[in-house]
């Protein structure tokens, strides 16, 4: 082994002596496990409908785009699929990504640049957290949702140059729900726009599903409504609504838009379809909905610590990093996948075992997730 990797393997090493190690594993390996952590909260990325309308859109168009948005690769399906998410979001106009990851990165960086400010929560999405880097802007960051802090800072900060606050609309590891009232209200005393990520908020939240902007009734106060493809929505992918002006600037320089092939017309036909279900059959929120709160109801009861939410994401808070690992193999051992989450994605001392609920989970298979975690807590 030479230097170069002797160095690589040693980073490895102290990830591991620290219990952080992270290893890749399919989820087929046992199909007799009951998967309780995937973003697909509403069922839709197998449901029937969806997978047709897949087809139909290889039938017509094929497997790739062959290009990207601004060459050959622009599809009527695209433009529609936008137009869709602009009028569901209440916005003039909308543009797709790749994915979520790029959608916050390509925005951001094109958005803000040296001289502006960004004032992020501090358990923001690291694709929010990338593109603050990227954009060479300040980047202020507010304890979590903590709105008096946002205030002072917001009060401090330069008065020159533009600002943008960004948040998660429901936050990944906590799954509790941003204050956009008061974020709205704050941002337009103090002059910024509001930018809001609806990864786990899109089909979930809201009369229609909108989000978290529709859920509060402020969607006229979030400038930049973002959200992603790959979660509720069932296939891949990830978009921003905003004013025409915003999309047309994106479009000419947001750089993972530019340069990056246009979505497969699969996944834009799939996409289609299902933000067509969620908007037309309430039935499923209502259901993921009701599903939560049964298991966190039965998890307090068996006296685990969760977080304060009501959303699809069931943080169990465990503690040590080892731990929450312990915990999290005794419940596969009990036929329960439900990964330990830990530092550096949640803070030291705070890992815990991320349980999400979906629309498809029968009654059954959350009582037995429920054993499951019973066993573990006599276990461990
Ligand atoms: C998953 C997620 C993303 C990234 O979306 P992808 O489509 O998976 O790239 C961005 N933000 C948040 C809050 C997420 O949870």
């Amino acid at each position: 082994m030479d230097e170069f990797e002797a160095s690589l393997c040693l980073a490895l090493e102290t990830k591991k002596e620290k219990g952080l190690l992270r290893h890749m594993r399919t989820v087929e390996e046992n199909n007799e496990i009951n998967i309780f952590s995937s973003n697909n909260y509403l069922g839709l990325a197998r449901d029937e409908r969806v997978r047709q309308a897949a087809i139909q859109a290889i039938e017509a168009y094929g497997t790739g785009s062959g290009g990207s948005r601004l060459t050959t690769g622009n599809l009527s399906l695209h433009e529609r699929l936008e137009s869709v998410l602009a009028a569901w979001k209440g916005k003039e106009d909308a543009i797709l990504f790749s994915s979520g990851y790029l959608a916050n990165l390509g925005t951001i960086s094109a958005l803000m640049m040296s001289g502006d400010t960004i004032f992020s929560d501090e358990l923001n999405h690291a694709s929010i957290i990338d593109g603050c880097r990227m954009s060479r802007a300040r980047t202020v960051i507010y304890r979590h949702a903590d709105m008096r802090d946002l205030e002072l800072k917001l009060c401090n900060a330069a008065p020159e140059g533009k600002k943008l606050i960004v948040t998660d609309g429901v936050f990944s590891m906590d799954g509790n729900i941003a204050p956009l009232p008061e974020i709205t209200q704050l941002a337009s005393v103090y002059g910024a726009w509001v930018m809001v990520d609806d990864a786990h908020a899109t089909g979930i939240l809201g009369e229609t599903g909108a989000g978290t902007a529709e859920y509060f009734g402020v969607s006229d106060g979030v400038h930049l409504a973002m959200g992603t493809l790959s979660k509720s929505i069932g296939t891949e992918g990830g978009y921003v609504a905003a004013s025409a002006n915003v999309i047309q600037y994106l479009r000419n320089y947001a750089r993972p838009f530019i340069f990056q092939t246009s979505l497969s017309p699969g996944v834009i036909g799939a996409a289609l379809k299902a933000v067509e279900i969620i908007q037309t059959e309430p039935v499923y929120r209502q259901r993921v909905m009701a599903n939560a709160e049964y298991m966190r109801t039965g998890l307090r009861k068996l006296g685990y610590r969760l977080i304060e939410g009501t959303t699809p994401i069931l943080a169990v808070v465990i503690g040590e990093a080892k731990r929450a690992v312990e915990v999290s193999r005794c419940l596969e051992g009990h036929g329960v996948f439900a990964p330990a989450i830990r530092p550096p994605t949640v803070p030291e001392g705070t890992s815990r075992i991320r349980v999400t609920l979906s629309a498809v989970h029968t009654r059954d298979e959350m009582d037995r997730a429920l054993a499951a975690f019973a066993a573990a807590s006599n276990e461990i």
